[in-house]
């Protein structure tokens, strides 16, 4: 008897204690929807200017028709709004400084704007709308009029939330944290623990290194549609859904893992941010983004602002990266130099304090920039060595309606007689054609290479990156087209006054230069170079199905090198010097850079001031200049770094990502004989990577 009272008395405390942790614990875990929710809450209002906001609800109410439909609005094919719309009145509405706030017909017409969605049920072609869009807006919606004295009637709002359920695409990169994301809002809303779990599950689930599929790649890269450089476009949707729901779930149970907030930080810091100038992103970065309006402006103040406050360690660096995303402090702010190879993307990032300067590059491995939905309709030769050259940042924002399309920054190719030759044929992107593409990299210098088949062009073109001066060498030029073929140095907007050598001497021999927009072009063996400064018309349209037809009229600088009809070997050489006015173009020491190759089996450039050497072999070959000789048994992209000292180091690579050991051997001027070096690549998914090598006596 007294045994089992003895047990019954435990089994109630047992309860009891169960009951107490079950209630503390719920009431956390409330806590944790409240905090969150908070943080959602506050987040939408970023930003948010009253006037402006009211003036934007005044002009759209008055097309607001008894039924909650907008005239103005075809439902068949609803985007951004309504919902927009909707959001923005909820703001209003539980905003103490806006004008609006408590105001009775503006909760009048967010029900009946709300009761007309949910009544109507719109359904978009494009699935994005339908699973990532609207289920998103709506959340947001609802969680602003959770701050509303009047609530919204319990029916329509638990109506709503219903029809925020979506089912989640796992592994689909951006696009599963963007559904998790609006699975974050709904979770909040319905207090639910299963779907707060899902929801951080599958926001986190991206961050990894997804190696080959699409996400972040070991080589810090972001891959979209398949193995496709898509850093800032889907990469973009993946950092600003991955920070915030790190800024969202910081200091909760739920806070992102230090593993996963390791890879996040390596990917903002070390690729994302370093393609933003000032507050403009790098052309080559937003993939068939390119053609829309706006697109190459990053509004990035706003997202790295938060990062600190889940990554404090870092904090001095994401303070210096928002002043100087959100431009209030110079392009230069918190910059330091650094050069990255890409060599999973065919994407090269040159970083100095007075510019920005990239490549980007097709092969076999991967896809050319896609045209899709009808977006990026011209944007045939992207991949195709590129180059983005900025020094403000806004060098190229907004001039993409007016560009010549055959006629991309850094390009070789054949000059049409209008746009049409740059279409983009079939959606979605196709592979490029060569596996020679790559480069080597110590992290500051480097050099890449792309072996150009295309459209019925060849050619190899290489980038030899130092610090005042990016050098540009094309070679083996070959094209039996009828267009003439040309060497597009730049095409940005005309600033200032253009000036040049061009024209002085005859027929185009000696050396030439020209400077405009604080940037100087050499070329040291002259050529065929053709300057055009005047406007250039075109709409966004024409690019891009979903943009305006506005006819806009730009004034362009564009500078290019003809190598004319059928040429069978023709080159190129030519330097590009950022940060210099013309008095400063004119004293620049030319003589340190020494163009010591620039034929189809090798290119190779020395740098005296820096003692380094680069060089391309796209043959097993030999160098061999002024008291030095490099032979390597295999076609490799090699640098060495303090080439007359007595310490030198070898950087090589393998641009075809196939070879796991080159041999080379090289006799330098500080060292007494010569060295032979059985170079071991890495190999497996770091297979394209540089590895280094001391060369000692
Ligand atoms: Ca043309």
């Amino acid at each position: 008897m007294m045994v089992s009272m003895k047990s019954s008395g435990l089994k109630m405390w047992l309860s009891v204690i169960f009951v107490c942790l079950s209630c503390l614990f719920a009431r956390a875990q409330q806590k944790n929807y409240a905090i969150i929710m908070d943080r959602i809450n506050q987040d939408l209002q970023v930003g948010i200017n009253d006037g402006v906001l009211t003036k934007r609800i005044t002009k759209n109410l008055p097309a607001l028709k008894p039924d909650g439909s907008w005239t103005d609005i075809n439902y068949a094919d609803a985007q951004y709004d309504p919902l927009n719309r909707i959001k923005d009145m909820a703001s209003a509405y539980i905003r103490p400084s806006n004008k609006l706030y408590q105001n009775v017909e503006l909760y009048g017409a967010i029900v009946k704007s709300l009761q007309h969605w949910l009544d109507k049920n719109p359904k978009n072609k494009n699935w994005w709308y339908n699973d990532i869009f609207y289920p998103q807006a709506i959340g947001q919606t609802l969680i602003l009029m959770r701050n509303a004295k009047t609530q919204l009637p319990v029916e329509l709002e638990k109506a709503l939330i219903n029809r925020m359920i979506r089912k989640l695409k796992t592994g689909d990169g951006a696009n599963t944290s963007d559904e998790a994301l609006h699975y974050l809002y709904r979770a909040c809303l319905t207090q639910n623990r299963a779907t707060l779990d899902s929801a951080a599950k599958y926001l986190f689930e991206p961050i990894a290194i997804a190696d080959g599929k699409e996400g972040i790649q070991v080589d810090g890269s972001y891959y979209q549609h398949g193995k496709q450089q898509a850093i800032a476009s889907y990469g973009r949707v993946f950092a600003g859904n991955s920070v915030n729901a790190a800024f969202y779930l910081r200091e909760t149970e739920y806070a992102l893992p230090k593993a996963q907030l390791t890879i996040l930080v390596n990917y903002l810091k070390n690729t994302f941010l370093r393609t933003v100038r000032g507050s403009f992103y790098d052309f080559n970065v937003r993939g068939r983004g390119i053609s829309r309006k706006d697109s190459l402006s990053s509004g990035m103040g706003g997202m790295v602002g938060k990062i600190k406050l889940f990554d404090p360690e870092n904090a001095a660096y994401w303070d210096a990266s928002a002043l100087r995303t959100a431009r209030k402090k110079p392009v230069d702010y918190g910059i330091t130099a650094s050069h990255s190879q890409y060599w999973k993307s065919g994407y090269t990032l040159h970083l100095r304090k007075a510019y920005t300067f990239s490549v980007q590059t097709a092969s076999t491995r991967t896809l050319r920039t896609e045209r899709g939905n009808n977006e990026n309709i011209l944007g045939k030769f992207l991949p195709d060595g590129a180059t983005n050259i900025q020094r403000s940042g806004s060098e190229y924002a907004n001039l993409m309606p007016v560009w010549e399309w055959d006629k991309i920054p850094g390009t070789t190719g054949r000059d049409y007689p209008d746009d049409n030759g740059a279409t983009v044929l079939k959606e979605w992107g196709i592979p490029g054609t060569t596996k020679f593409v790559g480069g080597v990299s110590d992290g500051i210098y480097g050099v890449s290479c792309y072996d150009l088949n295309y459209d019925s062009v060849q050619a190899k073109k290489a980038w030899f990156f130092f610090d005042r001066e990016v050098v540009c060498l094309g070679t083996g030029i070959k094209s039996s087209t009828k267009e003439n073929i040309t060497t597009t140095i730049n095409q940005t907007w005309l600033r200032g006054d253009v000036a040049s050598s061009n024209g002085a001497q005859a027929n185009g021999k000696g050396e030439i230069w020209a400077i405009h927009d604080s940037i100087g072009y050499i070329f040291p063996q002259g050529g065929n170079l053709e300057i055009s400064s005047k406007a250039q018309t075109g709409n966004w349209y024409r690019i891009n199905h979903f943009q305006s037809k506005n006819e806009l009229k730009h004034n362009v600088f564009k500078i290019w090198l003809n190598h004319g009809k059928n040429p069978q070997n023709a080159s190129y050489q030519y330097l590009v010097v950022p940060g210099v006015d013309a008095a400063a173009l004119k004293k620049y020491n030319r003589s340190m850079i020494q163009i010591l190759k620039n034929t189809d089996e090798l290119q190779a450039v020395k740098h005296t001031g820096l003692d380094m050497l680069q060089a391309v072999f796209y043959k097993a070959g030999t160098l061999a200049a002024n008291g030095l000789s490099l032979q390597v048994d295999q076609p490799c992209t090699v640098y060495i770094k303090d080439l007359n000292g007595k310490n030198p180091m070898l950087y090589i690579a393998d641009p075809t990502q196939e070879n796991a050991s080159i041999k080379a051997l090289l006799k330098l001027p500080g060292l007494s004989k010569s060295k032979s070096i059985d170079c071991n690549l890495p190999t497996g998914a770091f297979a394209g990577a540089t590895a280094n090598f001391k060369i000692k006596e």
